[in-house]
Order: structure tokens, then sequence, then C-alpha cells
């Protein structure tokens, strides 16, 4: 039997109308294949999409076994025989500890989509107290066995996290997977204590390898039901409250270099790299990286009031100003 599906309207603005982008894209399976851009702020999504998480292949123990832990054997982040590699991803590692270095008052980070928890290994290496909560029974017991870290099998909302308990929360390669990007920034949010620091990695939307590869780019996949641009991304982070420290995309990974090499040759991937290096790749590389604050006080939100005003940026103050009297309500219940 088919699992079921849904129409979603816009995540980011509500809104029902969208233009079709894509309808024939590369995918593991083919079931849902519209990739859709809101009309109203230009988020990409997918629509119609699977109504339940549970439904996706990539939960169960053929996936793991079948595409998760082969791809980590494919980038060398595990060797032949499923041991570790450390190295091969530490540099990310080290430049997101070094990142939350600053933030460190509770000693407390938690990784959301941890998968087997590689990043929560980093952090443990470096005396941060780690937390781990991921959907994937397959993933999160080879993260407990194998790793011995702490991971919490399930969703976020019912993972019983106290609220302002942690410095730092992460989510690398997730928010393109989640049903409603939003509902979890809202929950993140709470979770974080006031001043700590969110820190985000997924696909780029705006890149150049989409832009080259079209249909064929890697990143079209069943469970990616959202595609952002540093624009799309900002406004999230700003709905949910967050103060945005930065959000950038550099570079072309491995993967797309050789999909460009095969399908346009060596000279238009050189070009391509050229192109990323050079003024003109601002903001198109294949990842975004970004960074978030949630405010530390009742003056901060002010301040940044303030400097929205200043900048003439009315639509942010407007959903500044309801993100502070909503945070203002919670407040005064809790
Ligand atoms: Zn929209």
């Amino acid at each position: 039997m088919l699992p079921s599906t849904e129409f979603v309207p816009c995540n980011l603005c509500g809104s029902q109308t969208a233009t079709v982008r894509y309808t024939d894209v590369k995918r593991i399976d083919t079931q849902l294949t519209e990739v859709v851009e809101c009309d109203g702020c230009g988020m990409v999504y997918l629509n119609p999409r699977l109504a339940r998480l549970v439904d996706n292949f990539t939960m169960n123990e053929a996936y793991l076994r079948e595409h998760y832990l082969p791809y980590y054997q494919k980038i060398g982040i595990l060797t032949p025989t499923l041991e570790l590699d450390a190295a091969a991803n530490d540099q990310f590692h080290q430049s997101a500890l070094a990142e939350m270095q600053p933030y460190r008052e509770l000693n407390r980070v938690l990784d959301v989509g941890c998968a087997i928890g590689l990043f929560l290994k980093a952090a443990r290496a470096d005396g941060w107290d780690c937390y781990g909560v991921e959907p994937s029974h397959a993933l999160a017991e080879y993260g407990r066995l194998h790793l011995g870290l702490s991971i919490t099998e399930g969703e976020l909302g019912q993972a019983g996290f106290a609220q302002n308990s942690f410095d730092v929360i992460t989510l690398w390669d997730v928010t393109e997977h989640l049903l409603d990007p939003k509902a979890t920034y809202r929950l993140v949010y709470s979770l974080l204590r006031p001043g700590g620091l969110l820190l985000l990695r997924m696909p780029n939307w705006q890149s150049l390898a989409r832009e080259l590869l079209g249909p064929e780019w890697d990143m079209f996949v069943t469970d990616h039901f959202y595609y952002f641009t540093p624009d799309t991304l900002t406004l999230l982070m700003k709905q949910t409250g967050f103060i945005p420290k930065k959000v950038g995309a550099d570079g072309l990974v491995p993967s797309e270099l050789d999909a460009i090499v095969e399908k346009l040759g060596p000279d238009a991937a050189a070009e391509a790299v050229a192109r990323l290096q050079g003024d003109t790749g601002n903001g198109r590389g294949s990842t975004l990286l970004a960074a978030a604050q949630k405010p530390r006080s009742r003056r901060d939100r002010m301040k940044m009031a303030g400097q929205l005003l200043r900048r003439g940026e009315l639509s942010d103050l407007t959903a500044e100003a309801r993100t502070y009297l909503r945070w203002f309500l919670a407040d005064r219940r809790g």
C-alpha cells in the first residue's frame, strides 16, 4: 500500500499558491516529484508530500545498511569495516566547536537529528555534555551502541528536554527534512537558554550546482521537504524569534563536482569552481551555513527593533513586533 500524502500551504507565509519549478526530479523513489516555489515569499518545497515522516524509507533498518553507512564509507567517514575515521569530518566539527566556545555557560549542547552522533562525539571530546535526538531507531541505536552517546529516539517535541536548558543547539542537514520547520524552530528557541546559539547546515537552493544540474541535482530526494535560500532561511530565523548572526554558502561538494563533470564536461566544472571562488560566487555554494542567537533579554529585542527601524526594514519590523508580543505573553504566562 502506498503511504498517504498531503498538500500543504507554504510553511513560512501560509500562501496556498505556488509555481511548479521541477516535475521530473531524480529521486530514490518516484512517488512524489513536484518541487514548487511559493508565490508569496519564494520558499521552495515539495508538494504534495508524505503525510508522516515515519512512512519514509529512510526510517527503516534497510536504509541504514544499504544507503547511510555505505555513503559514510564513500565519503571516508567510516572505513570499509565500519570503523570511524574521525579525522575525515574533523575540520567541520572543529570549526563549529570553535564557534560554540564563547557560549559555554551550562556546558550543554543538543544535536537535533544527530543520526549516529558523529558531531556529538567530537563535542564530547571537547568537554561538552552532549545530547542527541534522532527519529530513526536504526541510527539512534547505532550511536548509542557503537559511540556510547545519549541519543533520545523520536521527535524533538516528545524528548522531554527542559526549557532554556542548552547553550547551543545544532541542526546539521536537518531543516530540509522537517515537516514543519517553523514549529521545530520555535521549539528549539524554547529549549535554548537566553543568549544561546543556534547552528545550522542545509542544502542551498540558490546554489550554482542546482542551477547546472537541474532535475539531476543530488539533493532531490523523497524526504527533503524544503529547499532554502539565504533569504528564506533568514526569514525563518526571524519569524521564530532568532537574531540571525550569519548566513553564507561557499564551495562545491565533491559529489556535485563529479556530477557536473559527468553532465557538462570538465570545462564547465572548472568554470563553476572559478565562479564560486570569485566574487560572483557569493551565496551560490552547495551548502548553507548559518548561525543565530536567542535574544538574551527584552532589551536585546528592543535594540534589534531599533536597528530594523533605522535601516527602514519595515516588514521585518512588523514580524519582529509580532514575535516580541508572543515572547512577552509567553513570558508572563510561564
Ligand atoms: Zn511563502
